[in-house]
């Protein structure tokens, strides 16, 4: 028998009073424990607080991503313990590569978002600043900090490894702590991976603490600066965000539970076509991954009313092939589902959706499998023919291998009865047609949290309509809980306060770290190119002497890079053009000799030149103007060992101090 513990305030604690039983999905034999009501849950939320946050906050995002990054490392190379004990939940090997290779690949991705999209600082800054005086002496910005509480993660029972680290990594990019309250039914996974992970020494202390069983009343005790994500049923969601301190104390609250997505079958994409069987691919595979047992699962199959018997027809040709078994056995496609009473719920949600729809394949009646203690029941598809009378086949979640098949008499039609879900997680349309995709992202966008649209262009690297993505956002509206997760850096964002800063150049410089147009310019360094990374400070400028352009430059520039456009070269041409008083300067040219002025060109700390951002031209140069250019140190972000990543902000300026252009320049600077 197997003990799950939980992990509060730095101590191993196994089951106790109110321990609940847990069986395996293969045999129905209890094989594990976990629970334990006397749990001081106040405490573990004071040791989250009090050294865990502490500990976080002082790293900035490049560390903490760093930290994931050999978190996920150390996760990949003992992952065979994850896979050995996954079994008895049911997952067969193939399912192990979504919920434990999944989630530790979420984790490296998050881990590289990290690094390459937000600053090596512990304040994130959304969106430019914003000018709100005529000078610019007081300005604004949005910055994000992360909350001082703790984030409780209530997870499913249908991805122990993936369902944690999904929500783990970006709250830990954040710089929050977490504890992990697993689904009791697989917690002996999500303890075994919790357990490698503060073995590996990675993390701070109080970063992750983990309760196996109930929560006791830790909801009674958070507050604004605490998080709770919900994954699970719309039942125990709604109760858990009606607890009275959740609401009074406004303490965030994002869920995701049920959703009856569904699949479109396009109507250019009839039989015969590789659309079609890109569809039954799909639909196969949603119905029989992890048993049927993912958020995203496609639930309804909608298909043009021609379509209908050659789909059904293909469908049960597929699921006629489909293994199910014992999932340690190679050769099992399907195991079974979680637990004998999770198959007790599917059998009576697939019971009510018979009310209305006609079951074309899979009789649990006659399953050869049909052993009471065992979870294992077969792949049941339905027919729906009238689905606008219908309700059950909208309204009823059955959490397991499960899908019905509807007809639909054109796009509207289509849109909705996709709608018809009230809010879903995920809707994928099997197309190649531009006018059904936009049609269907008009009309169903608003009630769905992602869109996956394949066809045979993109099939071959096309990541599934089941698989939420790292990058993208995972969620949905209205039944699908209002939640959002995933998404790159906005999952983290989740995790943090987005605060709008107002006040003067200077003082918005100290506080983002970054320099602000308008602030204090360091004038009186030697130049910016001749010191190392290390020795440059935000602010440090440089301001050059000016350049007159000729009409000689001009043409010059024209002949030697071939850029003849009528706006450098014919005076009349260029005139009846809105923009030019006559013939201008290029703007590369503008760019070309900016660089001239500001290089400093002997070799020295700066490796190269690596891009340029936000360019604007904003006023055009004449023959016979003069440039001039100020060149600041705006932000610097180390790279590797060696160097890191310096940003400029350029400004040039004509012989009246107008604005010509501005942009940002980047350079890798030696430390
Ligand atoms: P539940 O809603 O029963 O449980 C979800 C989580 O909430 C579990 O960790 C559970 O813990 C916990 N929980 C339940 N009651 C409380 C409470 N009073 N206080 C604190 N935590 C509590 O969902 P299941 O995991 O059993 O899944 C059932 C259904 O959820 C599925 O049939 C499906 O409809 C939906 N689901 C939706 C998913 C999605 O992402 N949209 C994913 C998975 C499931 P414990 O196990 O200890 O009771």
């Amino acid at each position: 028998m197997r003990l799950v513990h939980s992990f509060a305030a730095g101590q191993w604690i196994a089951p106790g009073p109110g321990a609940r039983a847990i069986e395996s999905a293969i045999t129905g034999e209890v094989i594990a424990q976990a629970g334990n009501d006397a749990l001081d849950v106040q405490a573990m939320r004071a040791f989250a607080r009090d050294r865990g946050t502490v500990a976080l906050q002082a790293m900035t995002f490049h560390d903490r991503a760093r930290m994931l990054k050999a978190l996920a490392l150390y996760l990949w190379e003992h992952r065979q313990v994850l896979y050995d004990l996954s079994f008895d939940t049911g997952a067969t090997q193939s399912d192990h590569l979504i919920d434990i290779d999944g989630g530790i690949g979420t984790m490296l991705v998050f881990a590289s978002k990290g690094r390459r999209e937000m600053p090596d600082s512990r304040i994130y800054i959304d969106g430019p600043p914003e000018q709100l005086s005529r000078t610019g002496q007081f300005q604004g910005q949005h910055i994000c900090t992360p909350l001082q509480g703790v984030a409780l993660h209530i997870n499913a029972f249908n991805f122990p490894v993936w369902g944690m680290l999904e929500k783990l990594a970006p709250t830990l990019l954040a710089g929050m702590p977490a504890i992990i309250k697993p689904a009791t039914a697989t917690s002996y996974v999500t303890e075994a991976c919790v357990r490698l992970m503060l073995d590996s020494g990675l993390l701070p202390d109080g970063a992750l603490q983990l309760i196996a069983g109930g929560t006791g009343d830790l909801l009674d005790h958070l507050d604004c600066q605490d998080v709770v994500t919900f994954t699970g049923s719309a039942q125990t969601a709604k109760q858990l965000r009606a607890t009275p301190n959740v609401l009074n104390s406004a303490v965030r609250f994002t869920a995701e539970q049920d959703s009856l997505n569904a699949s479109v079958l396009g109507p250019d994409a009839v039989q015969g076509t590789p659309e079609f069987d890109l569809f039954v691919t799909e639909a196969l595979r949603e119905m029989t991954a992890k048993a049927g047992q993912k958020c995203t699962a496609i639930r309804r199959i909608l298909t043009p009313s021609t379509q209908v018997d050659a789909l059904i027809t293909a469908l049960r040709a597929g699921l006629s092939k489909v293994i199910v078994g014992n999932p340690r056995e190679t050769g099992t496609d399907m195991g079974p589902l979680v637990s004998s009473s999770q198959k007790m719920d599917v059998l009576q949600k697939a019971a009510q959706i018979g009310t209305e729809a006609e079951r074309v394949f899979g009789d649990p009646e006659t399953f050869s499998m049909a052993d009471d203690q065992a979870a294992f029941l077969p792949p049941m598809l339905f027919h729906c023919a009238n689905p606008d009378a219908a309700h059950a086949v909208h309204d009823v979640e059955a959490f397991g291998p499960v899908s019905t098949v509807m007809p639909y008499n054109d796009m509207d039609h289509a849109a909705a009865l996709l709608n018809r879900g009230k809010g879903s997680l995920v809707a994928s349309v099997i197309t190649r047609d531009g006018d059904v995709a936009r049609a269907l992202a008009m009309a169903s966008a608003p009630f769905h949290g992602r869109l996956y649209f394949n066809n045979r262009d993109s099939m071959a690297e096309a990541t599934g309509h089941g698989a939420p993505l790292p990058h993208m956002v995972h969620g949905g509206p209205g039944r699908a809980g209002g939640g959002e997760e995933l998404g790159g850096v906005r999952a983290a964002l989740h995790y943090m306060q987005r605060t709008a800063v107002q006040g003067s150049p200077d003082i918005l410089s100290a506080i983002t770290g970054k320099w602000t147009p308008g602030a204090t310019e360091h004038v009186d360094k030697p130049h910016p190119f001749t010191r190392p990374f290390d020795d440059l400070t935000i602010g440090d400028t440089l301001h050059t002497p000016s350049r007159t352009v000729t009409l000689d430059d001009i043409e010059t520039f024209a002949n030697f890079t071939g850029d003849t456009f009528y706006a450098h070269m014919d005076h009349a041409a260029a005139a009846a053009n809105p923009f030019f008083p006559g013939r201008v300067a290029h703007g590369y040219l503008l760019l070309s000799f900016a660089a001239g002025l500001f290089v400093q060109p002997d070799p020295g700390p700066v490796l190269a030149n690596t891009g340029l951002d936000n360019l604007r031209f904003m006023k055009p140069v004449e023959p016979g103007d003069s440039i001039k250019v100020r060149l600041t140190v705006k932000a610097k972000t180390p790279r590797n060992d060696d160097y890191g990543e310096v940003r400029w902000h350029v400004a040039l300026t004509n012989q009246n101090d107008e604005a010509v252009a501005e942009y940002e320049l980047l350079t890798m600077n030696e430390y």
